[in-house]
This record gives structure tokens, sequence and C-alpha cells, in this order.
């Protein structure tokens, strides 16, 4: 690839606000300038220092009144149910059965699986996500699928397929030994493809036998690059539900634990109903909490609590995701958004700095990916989005009063904004996706 730049007001996180103070967590430029070669970011700076040293007829995508900041991450979301979301009136367990357990079947045709993952990977690109970690169906031509797609984009993605043995339709169930064939030929094909990224995926305890939990441990053990992907106490059902089913176990996360699934490469969707000492395992191991504001209001699951989180006696690392389809939101906006509001039913609160560490490099940390990417950085990839806090009407309006204080125009995008205020994303320094001109 060429040399080309892309200029804007450039925003970028070194570090947790929480930790670092807001002051020390964050890089801005005015008027900056990012170098793009090979993919990557070749050089960051203030756009006078920096044009002089470059040829002349360098292309130059001119951004100057947006914001340019690393391409979001969605650590949690299902490409297999973007024909589910928005479906009305189920808590966890009945809301599975009627519909996702439905559509998913539907990913045993390759067919399916193309046309969905290619709209999948539009969608994310179209709201300024570039790296997710995305739950496939049972089927590993579901996988494939979805990999193609990713690759073919030069997306940097963690997919993997599901294993669930037991608790659904049989079109949807694979066995403790196939289970763990297709997982292995998986991991073979695709770990480390290009920017492609493998993780041992059982949907959840309700669904998989010891057996099959016991077989994704020894999945984890034998390939330590990949991740984990499960989910955890969402809803007070489904822990009832896994206490009868591992009776001999004394909490929902003791369960995983047995099985050698916790660790730092483990991401635990929505853990909102934990005891002290499920959190102390979680922390001790360093497994990840991925926090899915608007699926766990919508399925009624219950408030994920950040404070809690950040007990000093056991801190979990955090992450932040859509939960499409239980999820309502392709948007890391929104879901920012709703993040906020989940916390302000507990008296707590999430300043809009840090909900766009959180989205970007808290993301990328979590999901151990900070090294490429989740930061404007030279040698980092140039997977970048391009924000307009004046995209509707309702944002130009309420900007009117906010002009030049940074913090508000992220709290503006934050509650206002969703795809609409996103101008441009790019992956690996191409520009993928290309929106509106609105101001
Ligand atoms: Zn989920």
């Amino acid at each position: 690839m060429s040399l080309k730049a892309v200029r804007g007001r450039l925003l970028s996180f070194r570090d947790d606000p929480y930790v670092a103070g807001e002051a020390e967590s964050h890089d801005y430029w005015a008027d900056g300038l990012l170098v793009l070669e090979d993919g990557k970011i070749k050089q960051i700076g203030e756009a006078a220092a920096l044009l002089p040293g470059l040829p002349q007829d360098l292309p130059i995508d001119d951004y100057r009144e947006h914001l340019v900041m690393a391409g979001f991450i969605d650590p949690h979301i299902h490409y297999s149910q973007s024909q589910v979301i928005a479906s009305y009136g189920a808590q966890l367990l009945d809301w599975l059965e009627n519909y996702a357990f439905v559509e998913e079947q539907k990913f045993a045709d390759p067919a399916h699986g193309a046309r969905m993952a290619a709209f999948f990977l539009d969608e994310c690109l179209r709201n300024g996500t570039t790296t997710a970690a995305v739950y496939c169906t049972v089927h590993a031509v579901s996988v494939e699928a979805f990999f193609e797609a990713s690759h073919a984009r030069n997306m940097r993605m963690i997919a993997g397929k599901l294993l669930m043995d037991r608790g659904a339709p049989a079109g949807l169930l694979d066995s403790a030994q196939s289970g763990y064939d297709q997982s292995s030929a998986l991991i073979a094909a695709w770990q480390g493809r290009g920017r492609q990224h493998y993780a041992v995926t059982p949907r959840f305890a309700v669904t998989s036998s010891a057996a099959q939990l016991e077989a994704a441990g020894a999945l984890l053990g034998e390939h330590r690059e990949v991740y984990l992907q499960t989910h955890l106490s969402e809803n007070e059902r489904e822990a009832e539900a896994v206490g009868r089913l591992f009776p001999e176990h004394e909490t929902y996360t003791a369960v995983y634990d047995h099985f050698g699934l916790l660790g730092p490469h483990s991401l635990f969707g929505h853990c909102i109903h934990l005891d002290d000492g499920e959190r102390a395992r979680l922390s001790h191991s360093g497994s990840v909490a991925v926090f899915c504001p608007t699926s766990n209001m919508f399925i009624g699951s219950g408030l994920f609590d950040r404070r809690r989180a950040r007990d000093e006696r056991f801190p979990l690392r955090t992450a932040l995701a859509t939960d499409v389809g239980g999820g309502t939101s392709y948007s890391m906006l929104r879901t920012a958004g709703e993040a906020y509001k989940v916390l302000q039913l507990q008296g707590q609160n999430l300043a809009p700095l840090q909900a766009f560490y959180d989205i970007t490099l808290g993301n990328a940390r979590a999901l151990d990916l900070d090294r490429h990417i989740g930061a404007l950085k030279a040698g980092g990839e140039a997977d970048l989005v391009v924000l307009d806090a004046h995209a509707t009407p309702a944002m130009a309006h309420r900007m009117e009063t906010v002009e030049g204080d940074l913090a508000q125009e992220l709290f503006v995008l934050m509650t206002l904004g969703d795809d609409r205020a996103v101008r441009a994303t790019y992956v690996a320094g191409e520009r993928l996706h290309k929106g509106a001109q609105t101001s």
C-alpha cells in the first residue's frame, strides 16, 4: 500500500482514566495527521509539523472538523442473531427457545451463513466497529462463512463455533467429541491466519454437558493463544438451571472454573448475579467480565454493578459490548450511552472520556490486543473511526452550546449518536465505509 494520510481532530487513549486520571489518560491533536502505510500508522502528530516532511502529492482524507479515533471494539456479539434482534417479550431461556434457536438452525446452510456474515460485517463497519468477539452457531460452516468474510475484509476478528450438546433442538446439537474435533479443525484453519483469532465457545453451562466443558478446557490447554467466550450469570432462572445441572459445584462460576475455563483470555458475558467468592475467582484468574447494557435491559436480566467490579479486594477486568441480538444496537456509541443509564440507576457514573476509553483501548486490553489496536500510535494498526458530533439536527442543535469542549462533545456523541455519526471507518488503512456527509 502506498503512503496516505488522514487529517482530523485526533483523540487517542494512553491509559484508563479511572487509574491515570482524565488529563493523563489521553492525547488530543486539534489539527492532527495520521500517516498510513501498509495498513499501519507510520506517523502521528500535528498536521503543521508533519506536512512539510511529506510528499506534495500525498493523498489526504480531510476530516478537519471531525474526531478521528481508533476503531471501536465490541467484545461480545452474535453474528447469527442479526434477524433475532428486536424479538418481543421474553426473558433469557424463553427468548433463546422462541427466537434464537429458531434462527440459528438456518446456519446449517453455508449460503445463509455467508449472507449473514456479509451483512453483519458491513453493519459493524457502518457503526465504526472494526474488531469484535463473535459467536457463530453450532455449525462449523457458520464459522467458515464468518472467517471467510472477515478475512476478505482484513478485519481483526475473534470468533468461534458454539459448543452445545444438550438443552436445544436436535438441529443445534453437537457432541463433546464432534464439538472438540470441529473446534480443533477450525483452530488449525483460522487461528492466526491474517487477522483472525479463534475463541472456544461453549454457549453456557445450561447447554453443555460436563464432558463438553471438559473438552473445551482441553482445547484451551492445547492452544494457549485462543480465547474462551461464554455467558455467565446473566439471568436468575439461568443460574438456577445451572445449579440443578451441576449440583456438585457450589456456584455457576465454580462450574467453569472446575473445567479450566477461567483465565486472562476468557470472556464471560454479563456477570450480573455473582457472589463475592465468584468475583474473587474471576479476579484472581484474570478473567474478563463483559458488560452488555442494552441486552441486560432488553432481556430484563439485571444491572451490571461496575462499582463492585472495581472492589479492591477482587477487582475484575471488564469490557463493554453490544450482545446483539439480545442487545438492541450495533452501535458502541449507543451502548456507551445505555451503560451510562444502567450505572445511573445504581448511583454510579460513566464519564465520557471513560466511556470512549472503554470502547477503544479498554476493550483492546480486555482482549489482550492492545499491542495491535485500540489506540492511535506509530506502529499500530490503522483501524479508525471518524465521528461527526453534528450528524443529526438534534446533535447539531445541542452542539451549539458545547463547542470547544471535548468531554461534552463526547457525551453528545454517546447520548445522541449512532451509525449516523460515523463519517468513515478504516480497516488496516483502507476506508471500507463512508457515511453520508451531514456537515
Ligand atoms: Zn450473548
